[in-house]
């Protein structure tokens, strides 16, 4: 099969590869679609992606939209042959403590598609085949077109983030970050109730953009009246603020902008290096500062969200390039301000 496989920094490379094996409980796709993912450019810039250094070339890719073509196994988990379906990449154990408590998300021995997080790496979608666990498939709606489907992953950790909040509806909310995953949750925010969302983000135009797709505000993190902005949106801060852009600052000023007893969840990476917290002001405005890490069994509800047109995530597909230009995409996806979403179609 045609393969787009990452040797190294700046060096990924159309070739052949062999069509993954079939193992027990597992399922063969045929790849319709896949997006390019924040953590596809980290491999793409730098060869590594956070602590995850892939010790050999692997393919790329974990969102995505695929027809089951073949099967090996039977059951409730398994799709029928021919099924259109999206994939939770994460394939926990299912029998640790934390898969069967219902946080798979934290599970210790999780196999990731398309990831250096394992030695050897695991492939991935950006290629015309890949096998995943039957459970790992998540049937689409007939009406759902290929690109929406493989936005549903990134959507899913939105969502997980907004879960990890409690509620959220009649709640004054803040997303620091105008990438995909920031507007994602600010999306998912407005659709669950939130109001006002507001979305903050150092970038005008995709502050531009976060106001085309339906937030009911925007700031600019380094403007001189922030707080007086603040104050005029919310009276005494957010009740919830989301930090999805990943930039110190902007977590440190999340501190600052939360209402007492307000709740932080933090989505974005920072990187290995350690944040200084003020943590006197955690104790005496009873902050909750929570982490989000992917996402738990969230994808029916996000296809749920999407199928109902509660969120429109058409706005988010800005290029979709067939996988021979892989590296001319990779580039265009790069593009912070112009891209959002870059896919590639099979
Ligand atoms: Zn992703
Ligand atoms: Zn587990």
């Amino acid at each position: 099969m045609n393969a787009a496989v990452l040797h190294g920094a700046k060096d990924i490379r159309l070739e052949q590869f062999r069509i993954p094996e079939l193992q027990a409980g597992m399922v063969l796709l045929k790849i319709r679609r896949v997006g390019i993912c924040g953590s596809d450019l980290h491999y793409f810039a730098d060869g590594y992606c956070g602590s995850f250094v892939p010790t050999r070339p692997f393919i790329l890719g974990h969102e995505l939209t695929a027809e089951v073509v073949a099967v090996n196994g039977e059951g409730a988990n398994m799709p029928a042959i021919g099924a259109r379906v999206t994939v939770n990449p994460a394939r926990a154990c299912g029998f640790c403590t934390y898969c069967k408590s219902g946080r798979s998300n934290l599970c210790r021995q999780t196999i990731m598609l398309g990831s250096g997080s394992t030695n050897p790496p695991t492939n991935g979608a950006m290629a015309e085949y890949v096998s995943v666990r039957g459970d790992q498939c998540h049937v689409l709606p007939d009406g759902m077109e290929d690109g929406l489907g493989a936005m549903i992953e990134p959507l899913a950790v939105a969502l997980q983030a907004i879960k990890r909040a409690g509620t959220v509806a009649g709640q004054r909310v803040l997303v620091t970050g105008g990438g995909t995953i920031g507007l994602l949750t600010a999306l998912t925010a407005r659709a669950y109730g939130a109001i006002p969302v507001v979305l903050s983000d150092i970038v005008a135009e995709r502050r531009q953009t976060a106001l085309d797709c339906g937030v009911d505000a925007v700031l600019d993190p380094t403007a001189p009246k922030l707080e007086q902005a603040v104050k005029t949106l919310t009276g005494e801060g957010f009740d919830a603020i989301f930090e999805a852009s990943g930039a110190r600052p902007a977590l440190r000023q999340a501190f600052d902008l939360v209402r007492p007893g307000g709740t932080i969840v933090q989505i974005g990476t920072l990187g290995s290096a350690d944040v200084p917290l003020p943590a006197n002001e955690v104790m005496v405005k009873e902050i909750q500062f929570l982490g989000s890490f992917r996402y738990g069994d969230v994808f029916d509800e996000a296809i749920r969200l999407v199928a109902s047109g509660r969120i429109d995530l058409n706005p988010f597909i800005t290029s979709v390039l067939p996988l021979n230009e892989i590296t001319k995409a990779m580039h265009l996806a790069g593009d912070k301000v112009q891209a959002l979403k870059v896919q590639l179609h099979l």
